[in-house]
This record gives structure tokens, sequence and C-alpha cells, in this order.
């Protein structure tokens, strides 16, 4: 149970890291090599990805366009499984709603079961490349608050349907999604952070952030977060920098800010591997402030930065 451990106060440190499921038709080498450049450095936990719904547009011999869906990466549950199997670290998968029915996510949680893993971070997902906004699943959920509704109803011994489980196994243990810098739907923080809240009246055990590159914005999340009567864990989870094309699309695609003084030195930078230097520096620092401030947990996410994190893995850990 990742909660119990998170809950845990003392001085030791350590972290965790995200994978991805490899794309169809990819085999786990790749990924299985990004572990095993991690594995000794002691990470606590394994988080897994899953993006189900990536949509293309078909011609039809009319000319007219029709959307249809398609899974880019396969097998989260399965990866899961696989990596617990090899590896004696603890996996998160990640259980969203995106693309999913209600029965598709009910198939999760009993495969989950079949393999023994209890943790999972239960996410709305992400809206589709081509989408303007979120487009729920017929007979899906609308948001990772209906979603950790149906996690609870499950937990409690009852299909989504109301039938009664004949034989309920361990109860899912659920952290869920934050954003130091507000979700980029939500109209403010606070609303934002309203939701939070309600997720963890829902029973959500803690909550993994954003990535961020300004501890300060971290920070004044946390202590608002704690005067709103949020008390679960709330675990920084940091990207290092590691191209200069990040300097634009990070604000874009993660909807956070880049610092002035980060953006400045990138800007100096010539070259991507002066920026991979400059985000390993960067990234070392912010994690040094947050043990100093008494966050002894960090998560990274790895997406090309797998080097930079067993570089500062190296330095930290
Ligand atoms: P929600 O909590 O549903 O929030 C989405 C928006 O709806 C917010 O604006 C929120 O304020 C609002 N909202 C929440 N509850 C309600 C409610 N009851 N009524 C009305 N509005 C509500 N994406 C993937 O596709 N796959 C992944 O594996 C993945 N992993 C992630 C891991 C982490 C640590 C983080 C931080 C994000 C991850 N994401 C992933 C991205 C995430 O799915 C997106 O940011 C998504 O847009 C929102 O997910 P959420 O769970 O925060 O959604």
């Amino acid at each position: 149970n990742i909660a119990e451990f998170l809950h845990q106060k003392g001085d030791k440190r350590g972290f965790s890291f995200e994978v991805l499921p490899p794309l169809k038709g990819n085999g786990t080498a790749a990924l299985f090599r990004t572990i095993d450049s991690l594995k000794d450095f002691g990470p606590r936990f394994i988080n897994i990805t899953t993006h189900h719904s990536e949509y293309v547009y078909k011609e039809l011999e009319n000319g007219l366009l029709t959307r249809q869906r398609v899974r880019r990466r396969p097998g989260t549950v399965a990866i899961a499984g696989a990596i617990q199997n090899k590896y004696d670290i603890p996996v998160i998968p990640h259980i969203i709603c995106s693309g999913a029915t209600k029965e598709d996510i009910e198939y999760e949680l009993l495969d989950l079961q079949f393999l023994g893993i209890s943790n999972i971070l239960v996410l709305r997902g992400d809206k589709a490349k081509e989408d303007r906004q979120f487009t729920p699943t017929e007979n899906g959920h609308s948001n990772a608050t209906d979603l950790l509704k149906q996690v609870n109803q499950f937990n409690d011994g009852f299909f989504f349907d109301g039938t009664p489980i004949k034989h309920p196994g361990d109860k899912f243990c659920c952290g869920v999604a934050c954003y130091p810098e507000k979700h980029e739907e939500a109209p403010n923080l606070e609303m934002d952070m309203q939701h939070l809240l309600e997720k963890q009246q829902l029973g959500a055990d803690y909550a993994i952030t954003q990535l961020f590159y300004d501890n300060e914005k971290f920070y004044a999340f946390v202590e608002k977060a704690r005067q709103m009567g949020i008390t679960i864990p709330i675990v920084p989870a940091l990207k290092p920098f590691a191209k200069l094309s990040q300097l634009t699309m990070v604000p874009k695609t993660f909807h956070c800010d880049i610092p002035e003084a980060l953006a400045q030195e990138v800007l100096k930078c010539k070259s991507d591997e002066d920026a991979k230097a400059l985000g390993i520096e960067w990234t070392t620092a912010q994690v040094k402030d947050l043990f100093n401030h008494g966050y002894n947990h960090i998560h990274f996410f790895t997406v090309s930065a797998v080097d930079s994190v067993k570089q500062i893995a190296k330095i930290l850990f």
C-alpha cells in the first residue's frame, strides 16, 4: 500500500518514476532498459501510464471524414504485471476514463486483482490530440471523480451495474493527480482544488502533482491545500528539462510556467546537450530544496529524460 509508506515521516529519501507502455508493435526491451538503468538507485515504485484514446480521421469513399479510435499504447495492465514479475518493485498502473467504458475499467480492475496489483492512479486522462476538448466515452466517465466512485463501488464489493461481486479481492489504494499551477480547463485554482478535496472525500489516498519548475508554486499550492482541509500526501513530480524545444513545448503541453531564471539560461544554451546539462542542474537544485522543505519522496517523469533522471539519482539517491 503506497499510501501507508507515503504517510511515514522520517529522513529516509527516495524516488519513484513513470514509464510509458511500448507503442503498439514494439517489444518491452527499451522499457526494461529504462528500468534497468534506474533500478540500482532503489526506486520505491514505478508508475505505468495509460493511453487509450488516440483518434485518426479516415476518409470515406464519399469524401466525408470518419473518426476512429485507435489504441496507440496497449497493455498498461500487462506491462504492470511484467514489471512486477521481473523486478521486485511495486507498480502503479494508471486507470483512466478517456477511451474506456465502465465495463472496460471493470475488466482492468479485475485483471489487476488477478495479478495481485492493488495500487492504482485514478485519472480522467488526456483529451485526444485531435480534439479541442475532452470527449467522454459512451458509457464511460467524464472526470476522475466519477471514476473514483466506480473504484469505490468495486472496493465495496459491487460491479458497476450494482451486481455483488462473489469473491471480492483486495481493495485498491488510489492516488490521483493534482496541479500546482491549475489544470488547464479549470476556471481557477480554487475550483480545481475543490475537486481535489472532493477526491480526498471519496477516499483518494494521495496525490501526485503535474510537473513544475518553480518550487515556490508547489509550496504555495500545498499550503493552500492544507488550509482547505486537504490532508493527503502530495507528492512533488519533476521532469528534467532536456531539449531546447521544451522551452515552448512544456508550457503548451503541461500548462506550467518556465521560471524567468531557467528560461534565460535555456536561451543561452547552444545545443540540446547544453539544455540537458542545465536541466540536470536545475532539477537537482529543485530536489535539494524540496528535501530541505521536508519532502523526502520525489516522483520523476522520464519521457526524453531517462539519462537525466539517472544522473540526478546518482547524485541524490
Ligand atoms: P479530473 O480530476 O477529472 O480533472 C479534469 C478537469 O475537470 C479539471 O479542470 C478539474 O478541475 C475538473 N473536475 C474534476 N472533477 C470534476 C467534477 N466532479 N465536476 C466537474 N469538473 C471536475 N493522462 C493520460 O492520458 N494518461 C496517463 O497515464 C496520465 N498520467 C498522469 C500522471 C500524473 C501524475 C498527472 C499529473 C497527469 C497525468 N495524465 C495522464 C494527464 C491527465 O490525465 C490530464 O491532466 C487530464 O486532463 C486531467 O486528469 P485528472 O485526473 O486530473 O482529471
